[in-house]
């Protein structure tokens, strides 16, 4: 059985994010998406959250699954006996940071592998800062993600 993880901060999940997570649902026998406890920035939304709003975005794929973890990544990938990572690509710009994680997560563990998917062009401009700005200026979010995630960011941004 071929698993992989999905890691990300996922604050909150976009359509960009779902189209990583669709694709790779059909590549793997299993697909982990692994909520980081830890970000680098403070995010708007807990971990609780994150995980209940990815839970309810991916209800129809069922083999994926939602988990929370902290600490280092290749250390969760091997615990959920995967041994590939995900992560998304959309522009020239991910992709130094992808590829310093991706060697040093390889330097961490030579068994695990990094995969990248491609983003869907229709979203290659969407990440969750974007998402989170536009709701904190009352703009229209139904394209940025899925209907689902709408109410959670009204009330972490209501309107004045
Ligand atoms: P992180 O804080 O680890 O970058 P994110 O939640 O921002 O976590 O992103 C998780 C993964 O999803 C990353 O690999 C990122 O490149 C990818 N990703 C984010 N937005 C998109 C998008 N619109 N299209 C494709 N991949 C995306």
């Amino acid at each position: 059985m071929q698993k992989a993880v999905y890691p990300g901060s996922f604050d909150p999940v976009t359509y960009g994010h779902l189209d990583i997570i669709e694709r790779a649902s059909f590549l793997f026998d299993e697909v982990i998406v692994g909520v980081i406890a830890n970000p680098r920035k403070i995010p708007a939304f807990t971990m609780e959250e994150r995980k209940e709003m990815l839970e309810k975005v991916t209800k129809k794929f069922k083999n994926v699954k939602i988990e929370l973890f902290s600490g280092l990544l290749v250390d969760f990938v091997k615990s959920q006996g995967a041994r590939v990572i995900i992560r998304g690509l959309r522009a020239i710009s991910d992709f130094e940071y992808e590829m310093q994680l991706a060697f040093t997560n390889r330097s961490l563990a030579h068994d695990v592998e990094t995969m990248f998917l491609l983003t869907n062009m229709n979203y290659a401009y969407i990440n969750s800062g974007l998402v989170k700005e536009i709701a904190s200026l009352g703009g229209r979010l139904e394209d940025l993600v899925p209907e689902e995630i709408i109410p959670y960011l009204k009330k972490r941004f209501p309107k004045e």
